[in-house]
């Protein structure tokens, strides 16, 4: 898809600086190619070069984490922290821990969460992290002295004003708590808002942990409402069956859909009775075994090993696992099957030609930097509940996140709309989101 003539150069200049790291040039390439009749309309922007800033990060932090493991041999791993964008608040981005991580994923991640972070309305900048490190298989303990050996570098980096990690894929509430203990002790502080996704027992916020799942689903039902439609009575599909994925299956259940099929790296369950929410979180979050397992527990349930979660037919399909894990055919697919509303509970995981595919057969369409924006958004909500030594409990935090998710939905549909895309959630959630950001940059000038 060619881009405005004025963004272009721009686009050329992200390939030649940063050669290999496609998932990050197909992340800018998206945002750039919604920003075309922004900057016809605002040639200001161009002029204080925000789109160009906006492109190259802050801040990029590379560095080496030897951690000893069970039988005392040294492993060296290597770790990331890309501060992006800080003119409206903190950098504030989670850490994911996979090998397949790299400075381009990072970038990726930390550029999308820049204008996701713009559309919750909330005063945080845009960064991400994490490293190559490989939780699967390792001991409680070879991940405790990884990730104290991670935050003896990282601790110089980050602080509640500076930057604010989180979790994100093999990140989760053990390895946050792992971090703060190693940032409290090195510092000496206890700086409870300097990361989020902690433990209730010492400053975590309610509703954290489902976050990113509900509001997800939050969003797909204002998705639907636009068209007088509701998620009750409808199929589900939803890919992954991690912390994302879990949540946004259990509030599609809640609010009456019925979920019937979910994955994780290794195949896919289908469950045509609708998932056991219960038996999927011992599976999977109090066992840690595979999705196949879901199944030999379950008479209703049938494993495919290998094959492709989006054959099953469903109204609703939500891959909530990873990047580019949703591509054309199967985009075809869903929507041979008649599939209606598609929402991103994972960052960027369908592919630019699958996006093509849904919008050119009217299939409503919820972006990630919108849809799943439920996550970073409750962190903020964190922040502000540590800042004033408060803890909400779980019925007002759900309906504050409820709240965000419609009001970031409702900003996505006005810029769509006011840009001449009406309808159009993937335009509509970059322009918001970079009018935000722009508007700051120009506000505080060329720093
Ligand atoms: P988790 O580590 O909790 O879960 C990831 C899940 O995805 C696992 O079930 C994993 O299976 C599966 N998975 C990973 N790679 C693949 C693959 N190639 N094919 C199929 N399944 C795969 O991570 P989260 O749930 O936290 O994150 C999921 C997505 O949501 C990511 O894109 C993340 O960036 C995004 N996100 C997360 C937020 C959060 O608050 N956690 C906030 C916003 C976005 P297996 O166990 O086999 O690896």
């Amino acid at each position: 898809m060619s881009l405005h003539p004025n963004l272009q150069p721009l686009f050329d200049t992200v390939l030649r600086r940063n050669p290999g790291e496609s998932e990050f040039h197909q992340a800018v390439h998206e945002v750039l190619h919604s920003l075309g009749s922004v900057v016809d309309k605002h040639p200001e922007y161009l002029a204080f070069a925000a789109v160009e800033r906006l492109c190259e990060p802050e801040r990029q932090i590379i560095f080496r984490v030897p951690w000893l493991d069970d039988n005392g041999d040294v492993q060296i791993n290597r770790a990331y922290r890309v501060e992006f964008n800080s003119a409206l608040g903190p950098y504030k981005g989670g850490m994911r821990f996979h090998p397949t991580v790299s400075s381009g994923i990072i970038k990726f991640l930390g550029f999308e969460q820049t204008f996701k972070n713009a559309l919750t309305g909330m005063p945080i900048g845009g960064g991400k992290g994490g490293s190559d490190f490989d939780p699967k298989g390792k001991s409680r303990l070879e991940i405790m002295r990884f990730c104290q050996s991670m935050m003896t570098e990282l601790y110089r980096h980050i602080g509640e004003y500076t930057d604010v990690p989180a979790g994100d894929i093999g990140v989760g509430e053990q390895e946050i708590g792992f971090l703060f203990g190693q940032f409290k002790r090195i510092t000496n502080r206890y700086e409870a808002g300097v990361l989020t996704g902690k433990g209730l027992s010492y400053g975590g916020s309610m509703v954290r942990t489902e976050a990113t799942g509900f509001g997800t689903v939050f969003f797909v039902r204002e998705m639907l409402k636009e068209t007088n439609r509701t998620i009750e009575g409808r199929s589900a599909v939803v890919s992954g069956s991690g912390n994302v994925a879990i949540h946004a299956a259990q509030k599609a259940q809640e609010l009456g859909a019925t979920v019937i099929g979910v994955s994780d790296s290794s195949g896919y369950v289908h469950d045509p009775r609708g998932i056991d929410i219960a038996l999927l979180r011992q599976v999977k979050l109090v066992e840690g075994a595979r999705i196949s397992e879901y199944a030999e527990r379950r008479a209703s349930a049938k494993y495919e090993d290998g094959g492709n979660i989006w054959s099953i037919k469903t109204d609703i399909a939500l891959p909530c696992a990873t990047q580019n894990e949703l591509n054309g055919d199967s985009a075809q697919m869903l929507v041979d099957n008649g599939v209606r509303v598609v929402a991103e509970g994972a960052n960027m995981p369908c592919t630019p030609e699958a996006v093509r595919i849904f919008r050119e057969n009217k299939v409503l369409f919820g972006p990630g930097k919108a849809a799943n924006a439920g996550g970073v958004a409750t962190s903020a909500l964190e922040m502000q509940q540590n800042a004033s030594r408060d803890s909400w409990d779980f019925d007002y935090t759900e309906h504050k996140l409820d709240e965000i998710m419609t009001g970031i939905h409702e900003r996505c549909a006005a810029a769509a709309e006011e840009y001449g895309h009406p309808g159009d959630l993937v335009t509509g959630a970059n322009i918001a989101g970079f009018v935000r950001v722009a508007q700051a940059m120009h506000s505080i000038g060329v720093v």
